[in-house]
């Protein structure tokens, strides 16, 4: 985006995220609800919308519906089903039960990490619809030689999401998605994975002249599978948006396609409207009214949300404000879920931000075998770092054999099936340094060596004498050289440090 565009247009972004519940079977029938299985085995008379077959509402549905409306401060009613009427061949129904002018989660909102608040303005229940497939070069049903369908997804629960047009850029849509990513995996909704469309999110785009209190006509891109292909989708719009307006034309209310190779947004279809869909309410299904008790006991029984938990740890590590590289540690540590890492450490009596960095940089790299190592080990790592007892480059070499150890046990990177293991895995940091033969360096030999290195280079030792710190790191790497990597590099700094000292005393 230019400096002229970005100063004479306001980008407006509301996002719509449909969640599949992370449930054994699908919304109304016994089916199993998993990813991956054989085309057409989870099909039932209920899901493919048989005569005679009826809808069963599932409870445990409605109660992670209601988790996900509590972790978005959401006021959670009484709610009912609608027909959602429409024809196209993924649904065998030929209709969608949703829900529609009475949702069972509304007004509520999420705060990103910069503490920006972004309002939610409902999330309800729907069914899934099937998956089609369009053979042919295009792989769109436009040209198609032949079409498939998979009707094992539909009737899969789905909360779809609906925020309000609080968003501003692309990059404001991206933390909004990945922090409600975060939210659905920590109340238990969803497994969050994009890559398998548990999450799938349309975003409606519209530009405004700068300040303008009135909204331009959005265009709704569908499906968009990543957050990367969010950011470019949304960007495209915008320009593409401004480039009609400039040049005396109008933005066409429509739907449209993101087409991940050239970047580009295509039309799709018009913009439907809710009339286009004939809702009514569902007459198989009674009005879903959960009573206080229940709500309650779901309000109660959340666990701490990412932002509080950011606030916790980035209280404990001494964070600075939000976008400083204290507090992006803080964000990265809580969105890939290791805060126990850090948590258990300074329990532990570790150095918070010693545990903090270690925790967003080389756990966070492996992120995967990170989420299975127990916190216990890791915090065991991190007070013999802090203690001196290894060196910083002895403690990374560590942390990398100990990560390897969680993917040998969990079984992953061997190309065989992997255990059914599950849990945290054990490793001995101490053993390792051991079998490594990473020694706590003796502070003589430490010494010792510090002082041959300043003998043979006096020119430098002159300089750092005089006050030129440029020389600093030529004596750490000396040292380290010397050491094997051996030597901590912090106390082989407080040692000359003090060594000039004890000269200018003198
Ligand atoms: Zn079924």
């Amino acid at each position: 985006m230019n400096q002229v565009q970005a100063t004479k247009w306001d980008i407006v972004v509301g996002l719509e995220v449909h969640c599949e519940l992370d449930t054994n079977t699908k919304l109304f029938c016994g089916c199993p609800n998993s990813f991956g299985d054989d085309p057409n085995t989870n099909v039932c008379p209920v899901c493919l919308g048989l005569p005679g077959s009826l809808p069963v509402l599932n409870a445990r549905a409605v109660d992670l519906a209601m988790r996900i409306g509590a972790a978005l401060h959401c006021d959670i009613r009484p709610s009912r089903f609608h027909r959602k009427n429409y024809f196209y061949p993924d649904m065998p129904k030929d209709y969608q039960i949703s829900q529609y002018d009475a949702p069972i989660n509304c007004d509520g909102w999420l705060e990103l990490s910069s503490g920006k608040r972004v309002g939610i303005e409902r999330a309800h229940i729907e069914e899934d619809t099937g998956k089609t497939t369009h053979i042919g070069e295009s792989g769109r049903i436009q040209g198609a030689t032949s079409s498939l369908v998979d009707y094992n997804r539909a009737g899969v629960p789905l909360v779809e999401i609906v925020s309000a047009p609080d968003m501003n850029c692309a990059e404001e849509a991206k933390d909004y998605v990945s922090e409600l990513r975060s939210i659905l995996i920590a109340c238990g909704a969803s497994d969050g994975k994009m890559e398998e469309g548990s999450l799938r999110v349309d975003a409606n785009v519209s530009v405004k002249p700068a300040g303008s209190r009135e909204f331009g006509t959005r265009c709704e891109i569908k499906n968009v599978n990543s957050l990367k292909s969010l950011v470019r989708a949304i960007e495209y719009e915008a320009l593409r948006q401004i480039a009609l307006i400039e040049s005396g034309e109008v933005v066409r209310q429509e739907t449209r396609h993101f087409n991940e190779n050239d970047g580009k947004t295509t039309t799709m279809r018009s913009k439907e409207d809710s009339h286009d869909y004939r809702y009514f309410p569902e007459p198989d299904l009674v009005v879903l009214s959960p009573d206080e008790a229940w709500i309650e006991g779901i309000r109660s029984g959340l666990p701490p949300m990412p932002a509080e938990r950011r606030a916790l740890i980035g209280a404990k590590c001494g964070a600075k404000e939000p976008g400083s590289p204290s507090a992006n540690q803080v964000a990265t540590v809580v969105s890939l879920g290791l805060d126990n890492l850090v948590l258990r450490s300074i329990e532990s009596g570790g150095d918070p931000k010693l545990a903090l960095s270690r925790a967003a940089n080389e756990a966070a790299a492996r992120e995967d075998l990170a989420l299975r190592l127990s916190p216990a080990s890791f915090a065991k790592l991190i007070s013999m770092e802090g203690s001196g007892k290894i060196s910083a480059t002895q403690s990374k070499t560590i942390l990398g054999a100990m990560l390897e150890e969680v993917a040998e046990q969990i079984g992953t990177g061997s190309g065989t099936e992997s255990t059914s293991f599950s849990g945290f895995v054990e490793c001995d940091p101490e053993k390792i340094a051991q079998e490594r033969g990473f020694e706590q360096m003796d502070a003589s030999a430490l010494l010792g060596s510090i002082d041959e290195i300043i003998a043979s280079n006096p020119d430098e030792w002159q300089r750092f004498v005089s006050g030129d710190e440029k020389v600093t790191q030529f004596f750490v790497g000396q040292v380290m050289r010397a050491t094997r990597g051996q030597a901590d590099g912090k106390s082989v700094i407080a040692l000359l440090r003090a060594k000039k000292d004890d000269l200018q005393n003198i």
